[in-house]
């Protein structure tokens, strides 16, 4: 495993940390590569932004179980 993430990785790592929880050694690595990479960084943030944006589309619970 390179120190260096390719562009194709941090692609890849960023959707996946949208189903699930990055490892901290995947965040840095992925952290590490946008220092050096605008393209990357415009990509993540994107994403970033898409999330939020789900995230707010999609009610966690509308009333309902509210039961004793
Ligand atoms: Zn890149």
């Amino acid at each position: 495993m390179s120190l260096k993430p390719t562009c194709k990785e941090v692609h890849q790592l960023t959707s996946e940390s949208m189903d699930r929880e990055l490892t901290l050694v995947e965040r840095t690595r992925v952290r590490m590569h946008l220092l050096v990479c605008n393209a990357c960084r415009n990509f993540t943030e994107q994403m970033d932004l898409l999330r939020k944006a789900m995230r707010r589309m999609v009610p966690d619970k509308e009333n309902g179980d509210d039961s004793l």
